[in-house]
């Protein structure tokens, strides 16, 4: 299970009634922070999610809306005792960043690791993060997060294979056991393949194609909805973001199970009033707000 929290749903600047887009990962008690505004970490406080257990930070680009708030988290997180390392992955220019960052905060009790650039799937505690490039107005990255299942445990196959049913739960885990002089190894006892949890998330940028190869048959797909007016499309253009109908247009070509939108114009009061223009082409749409929670489950 992955417990997921919308932080803030807006994009430019923050509101007094809407923090900047950010979200909180969970899972197995550790946490993934995606993006950090200004103010994340106020809305960190005000949904009580706590700062101590952040293993890895995700940042999709360096406009201020995305990562003003990281000096500030980063100086909380050392007065609360933090001295495990954190992890910081980011698009090119993400070392420059950090050094220009950490000017003001110079003296941090844990050690960051970043990763600029990131090449390929990075594999973190039991997660997969894999990264594809955006088309904005500077370098963005948009994330994928896969939580693998294992197979079903086949009962016929461990008897037939006349596993010793001691080591069972072990082989089942997914672990290999040596045992009374003999190697088992996990697929002695594994059947059918099943299929894990996907979450992307696509902030900011134009729809391009290749998003729908990256968020596909995603469970959760968090999107950037900055203009909710078809109208504004123009608009979407020229700043290279994206109107609902658009981000609903990538939901249905990925076919998604669910589409969460957030980021939205500081110009736009009730994101809410636009839903139709999503749900006209992909139903299963959520309307992002503040503290939005939801937590996703093995299919
Ligand atoms: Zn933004
Ligand atoms: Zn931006």
């Amino acid at each position: 299970m992955i417990d997921i929290t919308l932080l803030g749903s807006g994009g430019g600047m923050p509101m007094p009634n809407r923090h900047l887009s950010s979200m909180l990962i969970s899972y197995q008690g550790r946490k993934i922070l995606i993006d950090c505004g200004e103010g994340t970490q106020v809305a960190m406080r005000k949904l009580h999610t706590g700062f101590k257990s952040i293993d890895i930070i995700c940042i999709t680009h360096f406009h201020g809306d995305h990562i003003f708030g990281l000096p500030g988290l980063l100086s909380t997180m050392a007065n609360s005792d933090r001295t495990e390392p954190i992890t910081i992955i980011g698009p090119v220019g993400l070392k420059d960043m950090m050094e220009g960052l950490l000017v003001v905060i110079p003296y941090l009790p844990y050690d960051i690791h970043l990763i600029e650039n990131p090449q390929g799937t990075l594999k973190l505690n039991d997660m997969y993060i894999s990264t594809m490039k955006l088309q904005h107005s500077m370098p963005c990255l948009g994330y994928g997060f896969y939580v693998p299942r294992l197979p079903k445990f086949d009962l016929k196959r461990a008897i037939e294979n006349k596993i010793p049913r001691k080591i069972w739960s072990k082989l089942q885990k997914g672990e290999a056991v040596s045992y009374e002089g003999k190697d088992y190894s996990p697929d002695l006892v594994l059947g059918e393949k099943r299929r894990g949890i996907k979450i992307s998330y696509i902030t900011d940028t134009r729809p391009i194609d290749e998003i729908v190869e990256f968020i596909s048959e995603s469970d959760l797909f968090v999107c950037e909805g900055t203009y909710g007016a078809d109208e504004d499309l123009e608009k979407a253009i020229k700043n290279k973001h994206m109107t609902f109908k658009e981000a609903a247009e990538l939901a249905y070509k990925g076919r998604v199970k669910e589409l969460l939108l957030t980021h939205f114009s500081s110009s736009m009061d009730e994101p809410e009033l636009c839903r139709i223009n999503a749900e006209n082409v992909f139903k299963n749409t959520i309307i992002g707000y503040d503290g939005y929670m939801k937590t996703l489950s093995y299919r």
